[in-house]
């Protein structure tokens, strides 16, 4: 496909270059366009900032006819269009909260023989409720004036995606309906079984498939333990290594963006809060200080982000767990758009686990600003979905307790990609641990805890669980009579840090579910497992620094 002889490829270049003021292509962005403009059904896998909009927005500019495009939100889509417009290229789009006077006139330009627009942009309930909009689009067809559809951010078609919408799920009836227009895929975020999701849903037809690695070279991972204080630890980590540079600090709720914001502040940095339940103006207003370098750090929950573009972003934190890998990696991938380094650290504790689990079974997690209010009970779909997010937590927490392999492999092993954790070139944690490791065979601990769950009667928290293993005789353990169980003290050698670090493992792995104040026998393990965890054989606190970090002999 990167071939240079298609007949369309020096309109193509010229086009790039006058138009849209590109020099060359990115990666990909030539083959994909020559894919599509072939007539083939694509699926394209790019990571954010890769420069997707490209791979629709010049073919639609050659080629004749009008080109439908899916994207998910109204402000997307206005940003596009304000874009388009700018470079004289004419595109509308359609939604609900628009003016019946206006909608009319745009159907009424969409019927003429000499439609002005090259692009329609609408959202996908528009497709799923429209009759009037499927009608249009059947006569354009008819006329052989629909080139080309196109479905952004099309994960959103998976329910084992970290975005679903319902609505996305209807838009299989385009490929029905018009089966020889070739569709156009487009996402940043896809494991393999969201791939097949997708490409089911869509019924796209030997479809082509273009990925690229998700791999950020210029971003430097660490995950560090919170405590309670996690607020200075976030103020000294910015002012020795990013002061007055730019940066998002993802929270988990509402309250918690605007209690961060407020401590920085009185440390003396420009920050501000930004969440779902400010108006529009306001948010709006906080991004446009935001792009103008007047306020430098954003405490946002994951309402920010998306079609925010600003390349010098130098670091993202995490205030508390991310709710998947998938939604991880793209908020993520929010810093470091120029390619200069920029550090991505995740603050850890736990309790913050139970506490997203909690949220999450109850529905009260604020959504990606992509995904419907999914997690609300009232939803017939609660059940499978309620499912997803919390096996995409528990990956999570996978990641986030694993203190010895490669940040970047584990994040890329999630996508389906390869890698070797040399190529991380010390760049995580992990990575910059100088670290010998002793494996050690834990099957008998293991064994220990999950009776201890059965014994107590699964009605305790994995940490009091730990302290009755260890032979705790506080007055809670006496009050609830552990101290007279068989197992009290079974474990009073074993170090703390090794045995949460087993009865994690016991969790990560499904062996054991901990609930709010609850922990249950989930299912034990079949066939006599074997469970052997590596422990570094010294510990060693990794703290992140511009400067390469020296790491001390291990
Ligand atoms: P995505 O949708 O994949 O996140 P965009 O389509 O928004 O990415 O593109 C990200 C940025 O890259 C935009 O500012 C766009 O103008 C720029 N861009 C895209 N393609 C090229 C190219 N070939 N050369 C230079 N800049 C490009
Ligand atoms: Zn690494």
């Amino acid at each position: 496909w990167s071939s240079q002889d298609y007949p369309w490829t020096k309109k193509l270049e010229a086009n790039n270059k006058k138009v849209f003021g590109n020099h060359s292509f990115r990666p990909n962005q030539r083959e994909v366009i020559n894919a599509t403009m072939s007539g083939c059904d694509v699926f394209v896998l790019m990571p954010t900032g890769g420069g997707k909009s490209l791979t629709y927005q010049l073919p639609a500019l050659i080629c004749p006819g009008i080109t439908l495009v899916i994207s998910p939100l109204v402000s997307l889509i206005q940003d596009q269009i304000m874009h388009l417009l700018q470079a004289n290229i004419p595109a509308t789009y359609l939604s609900a909260s628009m003016e019946w006077n206006e909608q009319q006139e745009i159907l009424r330009e969409l019927s003429s023989d000499y439609c002005k627009y090259k692009l329609l942009y609408v959202t996908p309930e528009k497709v799923a409720k429209s009759d009037v909009l499927l009608r249009h689009l059947e006569s354009l067809h008819a006329r052989e004036a629909l080139a080309r559809i196109v479905i952004d951010e099309a994960h959103c078609v998976s329910q084992w995606g970290h975005d679903f919408r319902p609505d996305y799920q209807g838009l299989g009836i385009l490929k029905r309906k018009f089966p020889n227009t070739p569709v156009l895929a487009l996402t940043a975020t896809a494991t393999a079984s969201v791939k097949e999701d997708v490409v089911q849903a869509l019924g796209l037809v030997n479809c082509i498939v273009f990925r690229q690695s998700f791999n950020r070279p210029n971003l430097r991972y660490s995950v560090i333990p919170k405590t309670k204080k996690c607020l200075d630890d976030i103020d000294n980590f910015i002012r020795e290594n990013h002061f007055d540079e730019c940066g998002i600090i993802y929270c988990l709720s509402r309250l918690d963006c605007e209690k961060v914001a407020e401590k920085l502040q009185e440390c003396g940095h420009k920050a501000a809060f930004y969440h779902g339940s400010m108006d529009p103006a306001q948010r709006a207003s906080i991004q446009t200080q935001w792009s103008k370098d007047e306020i430098n750090i954003i405490c946002a929950t994951v309402a920010f982000g998306m079609g925010i573009n600003k390349p010098d972003v130098r670091f993202v934190i995490h205030h508390s767990l991310p709710k998947s890998i998938e939604g991880y990696h793209q908020e993520c991938g929010r810093a470091g758009r120029d390619g200069q380094h920029s550090s991505c650290v995740l603050y850890y504790s736990y309790s913050d686990y139970i506490r997203v689990k909690h949220m999450i079974s109850q529905g009260v997690v604020e959504p990606s600003p992509l995904a419907s209010n999914y997690s609300r009970p009232s939803n017939g779909n609660s059940g499978r979905i309620l499912e997803t997010n919390t096996e995409n937590l528990l990956r999570m927490l996978s990641y986030c307790e694993n203190d010895v392999d490669c940040r970047r492999l584990l994040q890329l092993v999630h996508f389906g990609e390869r890698f070797q954790s040399i190529n991380c070139r010390k760049t995580c944690d992990n990575c910059l641990k100088v670290q010998n490791f002793v494996e050690k065979d834990v099957t008998e601990m293991a064994k220990q805890l999950v009776d201890l769950v059965k014994l107590s009667g699964q009605k305790f928290s994995s940490s009091h669980l730990l302290e009755v293993y260890r032979g705790s005789l506080s007055q809670f353990v006496k009050k609830h009579r552990h101290d007279t169980l068989s197992l009290h003290g079974a474990g009073k050698h074993v170090a703390k840090g090794e045995a949460s670090r087993v009865l994690r493992h016991l969790i990560t792995e499904d062996f054991l579910v901990e609930e709010v104040n609850e922990s249950k026998v989930y299912h034990l393990f079949g066939g006599g497992q074997i469970i052997k965890l590596r422990f570094p054989s010294s510990a060693k606190v990794y703290k992140p620094s511009r400067s390469e970090a020296t790491p001390a002999k291990g």
